[in-house]
């Protein structure tokens, strides 16, 4: 970690409510490499206090695997919406085991929200943004409701709202951490090279960003990465993270 974040780290007082501002621990750790922001992260708020939040997609062993390198304890919350692919719910597991990873949480929607906005499983195709609500959403601010920051996997090279990207940033009663930021396209394939990653199973059959079934679809060589995601649609994110996190 530079000197710059080791000053803004002493300034901290112990406790949710006075962790120090993002703007300073962005700028301190603005250059950091991925396990320098994860390790800080865990300084700050503490394993129990910190969370990684996982889709299991095409790209994420990669942050899995620096996140294991720091400590596999940190809890890594999953969000089983229920219309994922067999396959990711096996490379999560897949993961679990070769990473070693000791405390991931699968979370699931509410029955209760399930039955009463979906009950004939068609949300997606007439309200897509409700649905990633009940199922996304809702799920993930009740599953960070112990923890004071989260790590995620964006990246600027993936465009659109995560072009510019902090490293840190303000979730509303949370700090949430992008150690990939700053990352590019070839440092990612260079992490599952090196740790010999197995890739998601649907990565051979086209896929190049994996979600929901009904909200996926296959890439061709000339589109972005995440061009399947909801296509034909002005949607491109679920909302986790242009939601802020409500107060505690
Ligand atoms: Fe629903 Fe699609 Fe969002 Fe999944 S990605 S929660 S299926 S709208």
């Amino acid at each position: 970690m530079n000197e710059l974040a080791h000053q803004v780290l002493a300034e901290r007082t112990v406790g949710a409510v006075d962790l120090p501002p993002a703007e300073g621990l962005d700028r301190a750790l603005r250059h950091a490499a991925p396990a320098e922001v994860i390790a800080a992260a865990l300084q700050i708020v503490g394993r129990e206090r910190l969370a990684v939040v996982s889709s299991f997609g095409t790209e994420s062993a990669a942050l899995l695997k620096v996140v294991a390198d720091v400590d596999p304890a940190i809890p890594v919350i999953f969000l089983d919406t229920g219309w994922l692919f067999e396959e990711t719910l096996a490379y999560r597991d897949t993961l679990i085991a070769t990473l070693g990873l000791r405390d991931v949480r699968s979370i699931k929607p509410l029955e209760a929200a399930l039955l009463r906005e979906d009950p004939d499983r068609e949300l997606w195709f007439s309200d897509p943004d409700a649905c990633c609500r009940i199922r996304k959403v809702e799920p993930l601010q009740r599953a960070l409701a112990p923890f004071g920051a989260w790590i995620n996997g964006r990246k600027r090279f993936q465009g659109g709202a995560r072009a510019v990207i902090p490293v840190v940033e303000d979730d509303g009663s949370r700090l949430k951490f992008n150690p990939f930021a700053n990352i590019a396209r070839e440092e990612i394939e260079a992490i599952y090279a090196v740790a010999k990653l197995p890739p998601h199973p649907l990565v051979a059959s086209g896929y190049l960003s994996v979600g929901c079934m009904p909200c996926t679809s296959r890439t061709s060589p000339d589109e972005d990465a995440r061009a399947g995601r909801w296509r034909g649609r002005p949607k491109t994110e679920c909302g986790i993270h242009t939601a802020q996190s409500p107060p505690d």
